[in-house]
């Protein structure tokens, strides 16, 4: 079995086949599919994929970085003025991403440090977009390490010496299609941290991995990323699919 940590599939790529997605998934094996919430609007359709498949589906519920603007502090009450915690197994995805945009970096630092207090309130844990900004994200998340906040690093942007610091921090590294591409250096981060620390993900319907590059991701395709670390490590493609599925369980409580 195994866990798609990161996917929106709620998202309108979807909206004309979601239920061959999810048939794929589960004759691929997956059991479980956490979905990330971008903004305000998101939120329905992604409550919407909940309530038809109920036991495959989990929501994490956040802002996402490249969502904050000058009207970040409307966006957070919005989205969790009527935020019932017992729906949502993660606050996500949150973070700061300064590859698409940089006007609002404080906006995003903010917005970052009030959704980490948010989960450490709620004992939930983040799910952290990090895209061309890993400093910036260690100097908000520091001073809330020692609180016991716990959570993953989708779609992990760093090397092996900054994986093992982020596992020491008490976070996951979140391994997705990337992996499997030429020239990227996640392969040797694979080798080097142990695959007790290794959440699997998607980010469906985006970075789709060989042999699907190119086209539309879905949760199904995780299990190319199993196979890549199974491949790397020479661990056991059964064991990979276990040890990263307790993972999941552990950090999401599920
Ligand atoms: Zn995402």
């Amino acid at each position: 079995m195994l866990i798609d940590t990161h996917s929106h599939i709620y998202l309108e790529e979807f909206d004309n086949d979601i239920d061959d997605v999810i048939k794929n998934a589960v004759d691929a094996g997956i059991e479980k599919i956490i979905l990330p919430n971008i903004d305000f609007y998101t939120i329905n359709k992604m409550k919407n994929v909940k309530l038809a498949y109920p036991l495959i589906t989990e929501l994490a519920i956040g802002l996402h970085p490249t969502s904050v603007d000058a009207n970040y502090k409307k966006s957070l009450d919005l989205i969790f003025n009527d935020f019932n915690v017992s729906e949502y197994v993660a606050i996500g995805e949150v973070g700061i991403d300064l590859y698409w945009d940089k006007t609002f970096i404080e906006h995003q630092k903010t917005a970052f440090d009030y959704q980490i207090e948010l989960a450490k309130k709620y004992n939930l844990p983040i799910i952290i977009h990090s895209r061309n900004s890993y400093d910036e994200i260690i100097d908000v998340l520091k001073p809330h390490i020692k609180s016991g906040i716990r959570g993953v690093f989708h779609c992990f942007p760093g090397n092996s010496n900054q994986a093992k610091m982020v596992i020491d921090m008490g976070f996951y590294i979140g391994i997705g299609g990337i992996l499997t591409y030429k020239n990227s250096n996640m392969p040797e981060v694979v080798e080097k941290i142990p695959i007790e620390y290794i959440l699997l993900e998607t980010d469906a319907p985006y970075l789709s991995p060989v042999p699907k590059r190119g086209k539309r991701n879905e949760p199904a395709y995780v299990k190319y990323v199993a196979e890549e670390i199974s491949h790397i490590t020479g661990t056991p493609f059964e064991e990979v699919c276990k040890i990263t599925s307790d993972n999941a369980k552990q950090v999401f409580y599920l």
